[in-house]
């Protein structure tokens, strides 16, 4: 197997799902909106739940492709519209609901930070490309407390591409100063980081913990059940 057997110089990571459980923050948010949708206008679960689907629906068709796509805010909003509410208030504090229950319930995964110190210790640069608004991302980096560990950090609000284009790793590439074929490209999503990383000529890692064995080599690419085994075969490609 040709592949991940040298150190590589640089690694990229996906943010969402890969640093932490994306689901139960997504979950803890929705309740809160869900819980201000029935305190504040008195609807169901089931109507709310459907609303948001809706709204949700309408901002992607709009700015699909793009990191307004992901907007909550946008979302938000359009689901006041539909309902004829203009609370300029209450739209910037559901918003603000969604986001403290979910960070409340966001928790980095403890395999992580010790990836992340050996990285630091052998001077691997370390991005995070990732879809989304700019803000929403820094405070999540910040929140997880991984910045300290990172190099750079490119959002898809501002190059105006997303995965799987090819454009933002290319661009973290170029950012480092290290050629793709040096560096890892670690995501959760084999419809989205692993293409991009094929693309580019990297190594792509996909990381599922729900993965019966601890690592497999597929033609194009690895996926362990860890970060603790990405460890591990670091540690193999610096005695290589
Ligand atoms: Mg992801």
């Amino acid at each position: 197997m040709p592949y991940l057997r040298k150190k590589p110089r640089a690694i990229i990571l996906d943010l969402d799902n890969t640093l932490y459980d994306y689901a139960p923050a997504h979950q803890a948010g929705l309740s809160a909106l869900q819980n201000l949708f029935k305190a504040e206008f008195n609807l169901t679960a089931a109507s709310f739940i459907r609303l948001y689907r809706r709204s949700r629906r309408l901002v992607k068709k709009r700015f699909g492709g793009t990191a307004l796509s992901h907007s909550r805010l946008l979302y938000i909003k359009a689901a006041f519209d539909e309902l004829r509410i203009n609370q300029p208030r209450r739209i910037l504090s559901f918003e603000s609901a969604y986001w403290k229950a979910y960070f409340r319930q966001m928790k980095i995964y403890r395999d992580i930070p010790p990836f992340l110190a050996l990285m630091k210790k052998n001077a691997i640069a370390v991005a995070i490309v990732s879809d989304l608004t700019l803000r929403i991302q820094l405070e999540k980096v910040i929140h997880l407390k991984v910045d300290r560990f990172i190099r750079l950090i490119l959002t898809s609000e501002e190059t105006g591409f997303e995965k799987p284009s090819l454009n933002n790793f290319r661009q973290a590439c170029l950012m480092m100063d290290v050629p793709p074929r040096l560096t890892w490209v670690i995501g959760d999503d084999k419809a989205r980081d692993l293409p991009a990383a094929i693309g580019i000529g990297a190594w792509p890692v996909i990381i599922n913990r729900s993965l019966r064995r601890r690592r497999v080599f597929h033609p194009e690419f690895l996926e362990i059940d860890s970060f603790s085994e990405l460890k591990e075969i670091f540690k193999e490609a610096l005695l290589s």
